[in-house]
């Protein structure tokens, strides 16, 4: 086989066991890797309703077949876990040279079970794995580990690593790596700590084996330029994501103050104009050649790697304005290990729960100082933290029905920096998400405001689940970044070639979305089989953007309309061959080669 080493290496903490698993090519041809493959391991290897933090809950690192070789941003790698914020599916992709080395270990995936007696890194070098003592690590921020590791093993390794917020079980703590490349928004860091595994260090010298070597590397060539080449590669090399603060705001979708509105008086003071005359340096993820990580000294001079994502739900969600403010939040949150977005949706909640009185502990809007020590409270759990640790769905329960209507998530995961309360597909596109409320799957929000802003049209459905399969489907599982794609527009066409050349098989775009629908369907086969039921309410936006109007700028009065929306819902769920309920339908399953779900769903819903 080429392109994959049909080879998973498992690892048991309790036991310090270690296998190597041979898996069937059909496996890599049905799921492709990353995410494909994550979800089929943790559907095989799970047990049906385990507690994520339970020794018996598996945790995923995979990568793809383009991983480790010189393509357009290939150097990414998937985390993936049932997750403690959802009880559901969930992972996340972060850049980092883990995925070049455990390629060249041999491996298209690690599956870590177990929990270690006591703090542990993983020190794994080709087929050789060594359980390292890790209690010096342990209660480390995730720049000082890393260093350490850096000293121990040299530069030449791939590392994953959590910080406090994972150690202390923090719901939304990710996996980090190379100074704040960060991932695994539904709690992946927490899971990693859960086992008191700190870190993965990993080193590979083999060499991978695909099938035509010197026409990946035209393609591969050929699609480096093109981005090179590109209209819009000067100005995103200048702003990256940062320029979406400014369009964001021009069209009315800038979170602001818990997403109450779309748009902020004092945008300007987190712009991507004002991050490039602060700009001191930039990084990035292995193999790209358009590096997005904006860096700029905070306000306390150190250095701070800036998005669209964090800017925004840590600027204008939380009222902060100030742009070395925000970096300031913004490199503490990546220094414990604490997913942003989750983040300034927590802030943002307790925020606006403060002012409606419905908590005792007040916190005002862009208080920088509190916000501060409120997040590293959060990281070790630390009064008033402990109650943010648990994430927006849990905090709401606790604080009764108002409190719901603008808890601000879907199924449990915090939304992502746009306000849909005029952005209907956006809005679908969060609400059918399969790890919750997050943009990687399907940005529908640029396509919606060029096109028909206001519809809730089958046109849009189409094209979200046209992007849910690309994005979600294809990026995901090959583990390669979509911004190419999505920001300097290369082909999609050079992502089926450079798969066919490096696999010796010939695939097309096609294919790939037959891979990305069997993908999706079993990830709702795998949330409907941990939550025993599934109804159209899982899949619904907050009730914010169908209750609470906008009221400034061009679209005041604007929200959501609740019966266009579930006839959106129902055409999606058509299209994708699911029932009323949101339930795949038997010939669903059938047709996508998922049989072996039907008799475990059997046993929690009625197939249709
Ligand atoms: S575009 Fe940005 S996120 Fe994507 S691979 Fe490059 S640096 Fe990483």
């Amino acid at each position: 086989m080429y392109g994959w080493w049909g080879r998973v290496l498992y690892i048991n903490l309790t036991t310090k066991r270690v296998k190597e698993v041979a898996l069937d090519a059909s496996i890599y041809a049905e799921y492709l890797g990353g995410r494909g493959l994550a979800v089929k391991l943790l559907w095989d290897l799970n047990p049906i309703g385990v507690d994520p933090y339970s020794p018996y809950s598996h945790l995923v690192i995979a990568i793809g077949p383009l991983s480790s070789l010189p393509a357009p941003s290939s150097g990414k790698v998937q985390v993936a876990a049932k997750s403690p914020l959802t009880l559901g599916y969930g992972d996340g992709n972060l850049g980092s040279m883990a995925s070049y080395h455990l390629k060249r270990c041999g491996y298209d995936a690690l599956v870590v079970t177990g929990v270690a007696k006591k703090p542990t890194y993983l020190y794994i070098e080709d087929g050789k794995v060594e359980f390292r003592d890790a209690e010096d690590l342990w209660g480390l921020d995730t720049f000082t580990t890393e260093e350490k590791l850096i000293k121990e093993h040299g530069r030449n390794v791939g590392i994953l690593l959590i910080g406090p917020a994972g150690e202390n079980l923090v719901r939304y703590a990710t996996v980090v790596s190379q100074r704040g490349r960060s991932g695994g928004r539904p709690g992946m860091g927490a899971v990693m700590g859960s086992k008191r595994l700190k870190a993965i260090v990993v080193k590979g010298s083999r060499e991978p084996m695909i099938a035509d070597r010197e026409k990946f590397r035209k393609v591969a060539e050929e699609a480096y330029n093109k981005i090179l080449k590109s209209e819009a590669y000067e100005f995103w090399i200048r702003q990256g994501t940062m320029a979406t603060i400014v369009w964001s705001q021009q069209n009315s979708v800038l979170p602001t103050m818990n997403f109450r509105e779309g748009l902020w008086e004092e945008y300007e003071s987190i712009s991507g104009d004002l991050m490039e005359k602060l700009k001191v340096a930039r990084r990035g993820c292995p193999y790209c050649n358009m590096q997005c990580g904006n860096v700029i000294h905070d306000i306390a001079g150190e250095e701070s790697e800036l998005d669209y994502e964090n800017v925004a739900m840590l600027g204008s969600n939380i009222f902060l304005s100030d742009l070395r403010r925000v970096a300031e939040v913004n490199k503490l949150a990546d220094k414990l290990g604490v997913d942003t977005i989750s983040l300034g949706n927590a802030l943002g909640f307790y925020m606006e729960a403060s002012e409606r009185k419905l908590v005792d502990e007040r916190l005002e809007w862009g208080d920088h100082r509190e916000i501060k020590r409120l997040v590293v409270d959060i990281a070790y759990r630390r009064g008033l933290g402990a109650f943010l640790a648990e994430g927006v769905m849990r905090m709401a329960r606790s604080l009764g029905r108002e409190a719901m209507d603008f808890a601000m998530h879907v199924k449990g995961l915090e939304i992502s920096a746009y306000d849909c309360h005029v952005a209907p597909a956006m809005a679908l596109a969060y609400a059918t998400s399969p790890i919750g409320a997050h943009h990687k799957d399907a940005w529908i929000i640029a396509y919606e405001v060029k096109t028909d802003r206001l519809g809730y049209t089958k046109e849009k459905v189409e094209r979200l689940i046209f992007l849910q399969d690309v994005r979600g489907g294809m990026f995901e599982s090959l583990t390669t970044c979509r911004l190419p794609w999505v920001e300097v527009g290369l082909d999609l066409d050079y992502y089926p070639k450079l798969l066919s050349a490096a696999t010796g098989v010939t695939w097309t775009l096609d294919d790939i979305r037959v891979v990305a629908h069997r993908i999706y369907t079993l990830i709702r086969a795998y949330w409907i089989r941990e939550h025993g039921y599934w109804s159209h309410e899982f899949d619904y936006p907050p009730a914010r953007w169908f209750k609470h109007p906008l009221t400034k700028g061009p679209y005041a009065g604007g929200k959501l309309d609740f019966e266009k929306f579930n006839r959106m819902l129902d055409m999606y769920y058509e299209m994708r061959g699911w029932d009323e309920r949101g339930v795949p339908k038997k010939e669903t399953l059938k047709k996508l080669n998922l049989e072996f779900t039907i008799s475990i769903l059997e046993k929690v819903v009625e197939l249709k």
